[in-house]
Parts: C-alpha cells; structure tokens; sequence
C-alpha cells in the first residue's frame, strides 16, 4: 500500500464512511484511518431501545448515488431481509440497525484502515505528515489532502468536572460502564434526546433498580424534537446554498433559533416516557421513585458522603432560585461539542479562524490555510455548525457532503448535487443582495 495519497482522512465515522463510499472505484489514491479496533458507532450509547432520528434513506449513499454498493437497501438485500424490513413498516430503524449497517458498509471499503490513531500531522508546505500508529507498528504517510472527521468530545459542565468518576460520568460512556444502580438515588443532568433514553433505562431497572431518578432539564419542559415536513426543509442542500449566504451574525441566530429542530426529544420517545411514568405513579403507585424537574440549570457540586447538586430554577426569574437535591450517582446527558482532535495541533497556527475562533469553511467544507498557495484542501466535517447550519452535525446530508468533497477534488461533475425544491423560497433574486450584504 503506498504511502503517498491524494486524501488522507482522519476518523472512519459515518461522515468519512461516505466520502469513502463515494470514493469506491475513483481514481485517487485514498485511505481513512480510525484509531478504533473495529468499527462501532457511539457503543457507549448503545441503549435498548434507541432509535435513529433520521431516516435510513439519508444513509452514507442514496440521496446522491442511490446505485451505490453501500446503500442501506443493498445491506437489506444482501442480508436477506428486504421484505421482512418493508413489512415492518418502520418510519426510522434503531441504532442497533444503523450501526450494524455502518459496520457492513465499513469492511466493504478497502480504505478504511482500523486500529490505526493518526497521532499527529505536520504541514511540509507540500504535503500533510500523518504519523499513524497502526496494528503493525508506526507509519509515515504524506498526503496531498486531507478529511477531518474525527467526531466530537463529550460536554462536561465545569462544576462537574473536579467529581468525574465511577459514580459521576457523561453518558456517552453509559453501556460500557454499565453502572449498577440498585438502591441509588440517580441524577440525570441534561432534557434532550440522551437524558430521555437514560431515564427510560433507569426506571425500566435496565442496570437494577434505583431508588430515585431525579431528572434535571434547563430546558423550560421536556420538549419534542421538530421533526414535522417543512422542518426537514432546513435539512436540504438547498437550504445550507442560501444559509450560506447570510452574514456570520444571521447564521447565528439563525442556528440558535432552530435548536429544537435537531436537539429536542422524539416524540415517540416522549409519549414512552409519559406512559411509563403513569404507570409508575398510578398503577405501580411509586411517585417517589421520580422527580421531573425542568427549567433548571446545574449550578454547582459537591461531594461529601454523596453529591449535592446546586440548581437554579429558572421558572422564577429574577427572584432566587436556588435549590438543592442529593445523589449518589450524577450522569451527565449534557452533550457533545465540537473539538479538533488532537492530533490537529501543529497544524492550529496554519488554520484560519474567523474573530471568534471559528474554522472559515468554504462551500466544499474545506478550510482556508494561513499563506498556501498549493491548492491543497483541508476538509473538517461535522465542525461547521456556524458556516453551513444545524444540518452540519447531523446524518441528514451526510451524502451530499461527501459528494462536495469529492466533486471539489475531482470535477464537480462527478456527483449532481443540485436538487431543487420547487416551493421553498428561502430568498428571491430581489432579496438576495440584502442576505450577502
Ligand atoms: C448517541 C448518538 C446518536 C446519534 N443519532 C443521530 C441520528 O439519529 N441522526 C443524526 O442525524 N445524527 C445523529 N447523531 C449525530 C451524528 O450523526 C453522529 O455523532 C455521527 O457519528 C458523527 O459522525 P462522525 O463521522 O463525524 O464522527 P464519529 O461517529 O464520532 O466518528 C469519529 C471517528 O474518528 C475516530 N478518530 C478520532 N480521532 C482519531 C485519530 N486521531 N486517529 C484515528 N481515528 C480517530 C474515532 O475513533 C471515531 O471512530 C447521533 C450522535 C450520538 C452521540
């Protein structure tokens, strides 16, 4: 295998999957590499259960190249259960599923190379530098390009951090802890989707049964995840071209106006948790075993014996809100937010960032480098949350943000991008130097 590419790609998750995948069969020379010993997709968050928020349409393939070998329904068809999947008639599938597809869709691309971390990468002016540690030792590879998608870090609040242990954790890490909570009183920090999926699996005594779930949310409610038609409108191409052209202000509020449409709680997911505090409460008549307790933020923590956790009530306002609760096991459901790895840090100074910090990305997600002239194309997906909107972070396009990558590095005709929706005016020709403006 040469040691010389055209792309190196740093992370074998499903946003390089499909760059990999749109890659099979094109001549440049390419290999992704991923510090993991095989492919797995967030294990720790592998709950019963847990159900993918995105159609298995938007897969690492179809809505570009819908013939592709890794498409989801060639898995289904290859693993023989095609009519079986159609007759269940399911709206999304669980992540068990899609992770296991993922995998599949992994060990049929020759590129992706396991058990190899990428521990650091130099700039020589000409080509990138990756020292890889790989299964038969240390490995230089020079490549003319390079794709970043090496995921996210888990968001710990900074009160928490001092008590970081077996019995205070972020659940990014919860199914292979696999905590025995039998007879404990269980803090769960954190409204959205995650927090969700771990009360369930607390009061369905999934690891033993605890004497109390106290579930903290700073959100005003447990609020449902929009995942109605127009809403996935924000979820299209056509929808990041015009986001593109607001000013970095407008993308701002923009991203944070729409929070709910990509952090909220599935609805499915939110009439389980009702229905399964009902029956707690009126038919198992147990109230003490949960308290609900939204529109609150964690404050501050201690421990002595057992954590104490400080709140503030937000409900009320200006007038003081604090309140305290105890518990022997905090689980910190607060997130992921975005990180370069750290493998990244000789390159920082080369990076250019906006006012802010924030990588510039251009319209193929590659990142502008400090005084090169070689053309060389430094891709970051998954990070641009700000630059290309709430869909960046998301499975949603990961397809068509392959396929820019790949039609910027090969022609842009390789891939037809374009789609277009006939009713959607996001802006008209009369308003669009205004949005540039
Ligand atoms: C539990 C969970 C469920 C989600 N469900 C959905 C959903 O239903 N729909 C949706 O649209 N989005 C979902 N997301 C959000 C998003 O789609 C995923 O986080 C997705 O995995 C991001 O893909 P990625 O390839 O960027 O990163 P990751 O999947 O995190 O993969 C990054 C890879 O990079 C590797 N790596 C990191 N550093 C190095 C290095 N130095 N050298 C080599 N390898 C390295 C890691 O080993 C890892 O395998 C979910 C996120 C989580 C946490």
């Amino acid at each position: 295998m040469s040691n010389f590419l055209d792309l190196a790609g740093i992370g074998a998750g499903p946003f390089n999957l499909a760059v990999a995948a749109l890659l099979r069969n094109k001549s440049l020379s390419h290999r992704f590499f991923d510090a993991k010993a095989e492919f797995s997709w967030h294990p720790g968050l592998m709950l019963p259960g847990a159900m993918m928020q995105t159609s298995y349409l938007k897969d690492l393939v179809t809505p570009v190249d819908p013939t592709n070998p890794c498409s989801f329904l060639a898995y289904l068809v290859e693993n023989k259960r095609f009519y079986d999947f159609l007759h269940a008639e399911q709206r999304t599938v669980t992540r068990r599923e899609f992770a296991d597809y993922l995998a599949w869709a992994a060990r049929r691309l020759d590129s992706i190379q396991m058990s190899s971390r990428v521990q650091s990468v130099v700039d020589n002016g000409e080509f990138f530098e990756l020292d890889v540690h790989g299964p038969n030792g240390r490995e230089q590879v020079l490549a003319k390009n390079l794709c970043v998608a090496a995921g996210k870090k888990p968001n710990i609040p900074e009160c928490s951090r001092p008590f970081l242990s077996d019995n205070c954790f972020h659940a990014l890490e919860i199914a292979l802890r696999n905590p025995d909570v039998s007879g404990k009183r269980v803090a769960v920090v954190g409204g959205g989707q995650t927090g969700a999926e771990v009360v369930i699996n607390l009061l369905s005594k999934h690891w033993g049964r605890p004497q109390q779930v106290t579930w903290v949310s700073r959100r005003s409610n447990y609020l449902p995840l929009d995942e109605t038609p127009f809403t996935n409108d924000w979820f299209t191409p056509e929808y990041v071209d015009v986001f593109r052209q607001l000013s970095p202000q407008r993308r701002e509020e923009v991203v944070a106006e729409q929070k709910l449409a990509s952090d909220g709680i599935s609805p499915d997911t939110l009439k389980e948790l009702y229905q399964l505090f009902y029956r707690l409460v009126h038919l198992e008549k147990d109230a003490e075993r949960v308290a609900l307790m939204p529109n609150r933020e964690l404050m501050d923590m201690s421990h002595r014996g057992d954590y104490q956790l400080q709140l503030e009530n937000h409900l009320l306002g200006e007038a003081d809100g604090t309140e305290w609760i105890n518990a022997d096991i905090v689980i910190l459901c607060t997130g992921l937010c975005e990180a370069l790895p750290p493998c990244l840090a000789p390159l920082q100074e080369h990076i250019a960032r906006d006012t802010d910090g924030r990588l510039l990305l251009d319209d193929a997600f590659a990142a502008k480098l400090n005084g090169d002239e070689s053309g060389r194309r430094l891709y970051f997906l998954g990070t641009g949350r700000t630059s290309h909107g709430i869909a960046e972070p998301q499975l949603s396009l990961s397809a068509w943000r392959a396929a820019q990558v790949v039609n910027d590095l090969l022609g842009s005709g390789v891939y037809d991008n374009q789609q277009t929706s006939n009713f959607m005016k996001w802006i008209t020709p009369q308003t669009q130097q205004a949005a540039v403006a």
